[in-house]
């Protein structure tokens, strides 16, 4: 049988018929068109879309709170006392940790600031925290007022891993640099594990490698990196992460995130934290007694009893993770995302170039698109033409087909319309 052009719609399609993963997409609703058309929808990076059964497991708590009241909590088909329970394992497998290292509550930057208060134990020595240059703002901002509620001037106390003039991803030499220079004075790295901006997966064995040889804390905000890519939490030895799971885990928007504590620190009862009811003991919580028993590991974070119906949004879509695994998706993903980039990079213009790297082992889905002279108005027009991707400032589209509910079709007709538009 003679091949087909890689750049035909005829082999996209051949593409999807091979593909054992391409039946996922009907378990999303997929926005439409006024005539019907199914959107282009590449920004699963920064809301997923909705799994299609997500509206039966919330419907099952509202039926369960409306027929058991406050008994709901034992009694509910999902008993919601131990409700967070039923996604540790999925959560877990995802980012590769224990159950033990790893919960669900609350919402990324909330999460960012409880584990601060245990990893970030400054000195007036040892105080300063590195980021990326291009870090997320919430992120920046959590760490300038964690350096201020310590009384240190956030100018001072930050130190910005940047890209070399002229370049945009990120060198692990230089932030060996970094710490070889200024390590006695570094207490934390705060690294985006995959890059909101540019997409660059970072080594996050070797970041924590050398953070600990200097005696920083590492963290890591897993937000792009979560359902997207394989982190090894577990393995690459990195104190504490956090993520949300409205991105590539299609939770819906403001959904709860997650947080892992290595295992080493689970029984650590000296870090300091900030604690509540929930993270006390479970067997004696409804005492109500005065003294505080900790929990070990993760749950030991908690604060508060969760929110049932974020939680049960939460649960429909992991229980499509656990179906699929992590690495049938990122094998698709690395499938798919090569394909996205060797149809833009056959389109012969110079007003766009792809800033992510090429090696699929430095990146996710994302591909995010320099365009020249920053000329917002291309990603105005492929909206215009429903193809959903987003805008970055100062001059990037993010482009992110998730192997999910993306297909080798979308992607080949988002090239074709971005090449008709250049
Ligand atoms: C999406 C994202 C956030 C968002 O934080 P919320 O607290 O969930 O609003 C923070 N940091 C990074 C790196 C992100 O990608």
């Amino acid at each position: 049988m003679p091949t087909l052009p890689k750049s035909s719609l005829a082999y996209a399609k051949e593409q999807d018929q091979k593909d054992k993963l391409a039946h996922y997409r009907d378990r999303f609703h997929i926005p439409k068109d006024e005539h019907g058309n199914n959107w282009i929808y590449f920004c699963g990076n920064s809301l997923g879309l909705q799994p299609q059964h997500t509206q039966e497991y919330i419907l099952q708590e509202l039926k369960d709170w409306a027929n058991l009241g406050v008994e709901g909590h034992f009694e509910a088909k999902n008993p919601w006392m131990p409700y967070h329970e039923f996604l540790t394992d999925a959560m877990a497998n995802i980012v590769g940790a224990k159950p033990l290292e790893v919960v669900i509550m609350n919402t990324l930057t909330t999460n960012l600031h409880l584990l601060m208060v245990s990893f970030y134990q400054p000195t007036q020595t040892k105080y300063k925290i590195v980021i990326e240059s291009d870090a997320f703002p919430s992120d920046r901002y959590a760490v300038e007022s964690q350096l201020s509620f310590h009384g240190f001037d956030p100018k001072e106390g930050i130190i910005e891993w940047s890209p070399r003039e002229g370049e945009e991803l990120l060198r692990l030499e230089d932030l060996e640099t970094i710490l070889d220079q200024q390590g006695d004075e570094i207490a934390l790295l705060l690294i985006g594990g995959l890059n909101y901006y540019t997409g660059q997966y970072l080594d996050l064995k070797k970041i924590t490698t050398l953070g600990h040889a200097k005696n920083c804390m590492v963290g890591i905000d897993l937000a792009h990196g979560v359902g997207n890519i394989i982190p090894n939490l577990h393995e690459s030895g990195v104190d504490f992460a956090a993520w949300c799971t409205y991105k590539y885990l299609n939770s819906g928007p403001g959904s709860l995130g997650g947080l892992f504590v290595h295992e080493k620190h689970a029984y650590d009862k000296t870090l300091k934290r900030f604690s509540g009811w929930w993270s006390h003991n479970k067997d004696t919580r409804f005492n109500m007694r005065q003294e505080f028993d900790l929990m070990p590991g993760a749950e030991g974070y908690q604060l508060s009893n969760p929110p049932i119906l974020s939680m049960a949004a939460i649960k429909a879509s992991l229980d499509i993770f656990e179906e699929v695994g992590m690495q049938n998706l990122r094998e698709k993903s690395i499938s798919l995302t090569g394909y996205f980039e060797f149809l833009i990079n056959e389109i012969d213009t110079d007003r766009i170039r792809i800033i992510t790297p090429s090696n699929p082992l430095e990146r996710g889905c994302q591909l995010s698109i320099q365009v020249k002279n920053a000329d917002k108005s291309l990603h105005q027009q492929l909206t215009n033409n429903h193809i959903i991707t987003d805008w970055r400032e100062p001059d990037v589209i993010r482009c992110a087909p998730t192997p999910l509910y993306n297909s080798y079709e979308d992607v080949y007709k988002m090239t074709e319309t971005l090449k008709t538009l250049l």
